[in-house]
C-alpha cells in the first residue's frame, strides 16, 4: 500500500469524528422506528431493585408490570398481585435501569452487526449521525420486517462543503439551491435533525438554516455565536477550547484551521489560554439555551490504540484488517496529535461538569474508524466520563435521562416509571457503586419484550481477532483498504 493511500486511510478514519460540530434536533420526521413484535403479553419483573436515575435513590423488592410496551404499574412485591396470565421474570438481587442510549453512532450499512450488538449491550436507542440516504431505507425495511433493533433517531446525510471526498454519508454542496435540496432530501427520508460538517461555507450554512430552520456550524462560526443560532448539541466538544480561550480572536486570525490537523492543533493551543470567566459565561448559556455537549471521549482513545482491541471479536475480520492497516500507517506525528487530544479533552468534560452543564453519552461508533465496537464502546464512554469527574449517577444520566430530555421524550423515555415505554436493562450489580457494572447485563426489555442476555448473545456473531503484525506486506489483502 502506498504511503499516500495509507495517509488517505488515516485521514478518512479521523474525518468522521473531527470535523463535525453541531446538530440541531427538530420535531419533524418520524425517526422512531417502530418495533412491533407479533404477539405481546403482560410481562412482570418481580423483586427488582429500581434505580431512580434522577435522584440516585434505590428502591428494592419492586414489581414492575408491563402491559404491551408500557410500564403500567410499579409497587412493592409483597403488596402486588401478579395476573396469572402474565410472563413472570424473577429479578431478585438485580438492578433495573432505563435502556441506554448511544447519542452518536454511524450505522452505515453495518446494521446487521450493529443492532444485535447494541441490544446485547443494553443499548435500546441510538442517535444516528450521518449515513448514505440509501442505507436509511435498508434499516427501515429490516426493522419493519421484524428485526429487533434499538429505537433510532437519525440525521440522514451530513451536509458538507469543500472538495468532494468519497465518504458515502456526506452530501457535498456547492450552491445554496443544492443546500436547500439536501435538507429536503433528508427531511423526505424522515430525518430527525440536520447535521452539518465544519467545512460547509457560511452562505450555504445560512441556506440550510433558512430551509429547515435547523442549524449547523461551519468553522467560521464561533461556539458563542452557535448558541444564538440555536444549536442543540455540540459533538466531540469541538471548538470549546477555542471558545473559552482568552486569545480566541488571535486564534481565529492566525491559526490555519482549513483542515482537521490544523483545527485540532488550534484547539490544543487554545487549551493553554483557558479563561475561566469567559468559560463560565459560555457554560451558563449552554444551560440556559439547552445546548448539549457530546464529549465522545472514547473516540480519540480508540483511535490512538496501537493494536486491535481484543473485544473486536464482534467485528468482521475484513473490518479488523482495515483497522490494522490504518494503525500500521499511523505516523509518529499523527500518534502525537491523538495523544495531545486525549490529554486535553477530559479536562473540558471536568470543567463542563463542574459548571453543571449536563452532557450526552456518545461514541461515534462506526466501522470506518478504528476499534469501535457497537454497544461495547458506550460502556467505555460511561467509564471515561466517570474518570473525568462525573459521578456514576451523572454518567448514567448521560445515557438515559439526558437523552430523553434532549429528544423531548421525557414522557416516554429516560426513567423507570409508570406510563413510560418499557425499555429496561436488568443488571446483576449496582451501577451507582461502580459505573462498570452497566456491563453486568442479565436481560434487556425492549418495547415491552423481554430478551435474556443469553438469547441476545446468540444473535451476535464472533470472529477471530487479528493483530497488526498479522498483516502481510504487499500485495494487500483484497477488501482491506478503506472505502
Ligand atoms: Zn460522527
Amino acid at each position: 500500500m502506498s504511503l499516500k493511500k495509507k495517509m488517505c486511510n488515516f485521514r478518512k478514519s479521523i474525518v468522521g469524528f473531527m470535523a463535525l460540530l453541531i446538530v440541531l434536533a427538530g420535531g419533524t420526521g418520524t425517526g422512531y422506528a417502530s418495533i412491533e413484535p407479533a404477539t405481546r403479553q403482560t410481562l412482570v419483573l418481580q423483586h427488582a431493585t429500581i434505580v431512580d436515575v434522577t435522584s440516585g435513590k434505590l428502591t428494592n423488592d419492586q414489581t414492575i408490570i408491563i402491559q404491551d410496551n408500557k410500564i403500567s404499574y410499579i409497587g412493592n412485591s409483597k403488596q402486588t398481585a401478579v395476573p396469572d396470565y402474565a410472563q413472570v421474570r424473577d429479578a431478585s438481587g438485580q438492578f433495573v435501569i432505563p435502556g441506554l442510549w448511544d447519542m452518536h453512532v454511524h450505522l452505515e450499512n453495518n446494521y446487521k452487526n450493529a443492532f444485535p450488538l447494541f441490544l446485547a449491550n443494553g443499548v435500546t436507542g441510538v442517535r444516528e449521525m450521518g449515513a448514505a440516504l440509501k442505507n436509511i431505507d435498508v434499516w427501515k425495511t429490516s426493522i419493519q420486517a421484524g428485526m429487533p433493533a434499538p429505537r433510532l433517531v437519525y440525521a440522514g446525510s451530513t451536509l458538507n462543503g469543500g472538495p468532494a471526498d468519497d465518504a458515502p454519508h456526506m452530501l457535498y454542496l456547492k450552491t445554496e439551491e443544492e443546500a436547500r435540496e439536501a435538507v429536503r432530501l433528508n427531511v423526505a427520508k424522515g430525518a430527525d435533525h440536520i447535521k452539518v460538517y465544519s467545512w460547509l461555507p457560511r452562505p450555504l450554512f445560512l441556506a440550510v438554516m433558512d430551509e429547515a430552520q435547523k442549524y449547523g456550524l461551519p468553522v467560521e462560526v464561533r461556539a458563542s455565536e452557535a448558541i444564538q443560532l440555536g444549536f442543540k448539541s455540540i459533538e466531540h466538544l469541538h471548538g470549546l477550547f477555542i471558545a473559552t480561550s482568552s486569545i480566541e480572536d488571535d486564534i481565529f486570525k492566525n491559526a490555519d484551521m482549513s483542515d482537521l490537523a490544523g483545527y485540532s492543533l488550534a484547539e490544543i493551543e487554545a487549551s493553554k489560554s483557558y479563561d475561566p470567566v469567559k468559560a463560565n459565561k459560555l457554560f451558563r448559556k449552554f444551560k440556559e439555551k439547552g445546548v448539549w455537549p457530546v464529549p465522545t471521549l472514547v473516540t480519540y482513545l480508540n483511535m490512538a490504540k496501537t493494536e486491535i482491541d481484543p473485544r473486536s471479536k464482534y467485528v468482521p475480520t475484513d473490518v479488523q484488517k482495515q483497522w490494522a492497516e490504518v494503525i500500521r500507517a499511523m505516523s509518529p506525528e499523527q500518534a502525537e496529535l491523538l495523544a495531545a487530544i486525549n490529554s486535553t479533552t477530559p479536562g473540558m468534560v471536568t470543567k463542563l461538569n463542574d459548571a453543571g452543564v449536563p452532557m450526552l453519552a456518545g461514541t461515534d461508533s462506526s466501522y470506518e474508524m478504528n476499534n469501535f465496537i457497537y454497544g461495547v464502546s458506550l460502556h467505555d464512554e460511561l467509564e471515561l466520563l466517570v474518570k473525568s469527574g462525573l459521578t456514576p449517577l451523572q454518567a448514567l444520566q448521560t445515557a438515559t435521562l439526558n437523552p430523553a430530555k434532549y429528544l423531548e421524550r421525557e414522557q416516554d423515555l429516560g426513567t423507570v416509571e409508570k406510563g413510560k415505554l418499557a425499555d429496561l436493562v436488568l443488571l446483576d450489580k449496582n451501577p451507582l457503586e461502580d459505573i462498570r457494572n452497566t456491563t453486568s447485563i442479565s436481560a434487556v426489555v425492549l418495547d415491552g419484550k423481554l430478551m435474556e442476555k443469553q438469547t441476545l448473545d446468540r444473535a451476535v456473531k464472533t470472529y477471530p481477532v487479528i493483530k497488526v503484525s498479522d498483516l502481510k506486506d504487499e500485495p494487500e489483502v483484497p477488501g482491506s483498504s478503506a472505502k
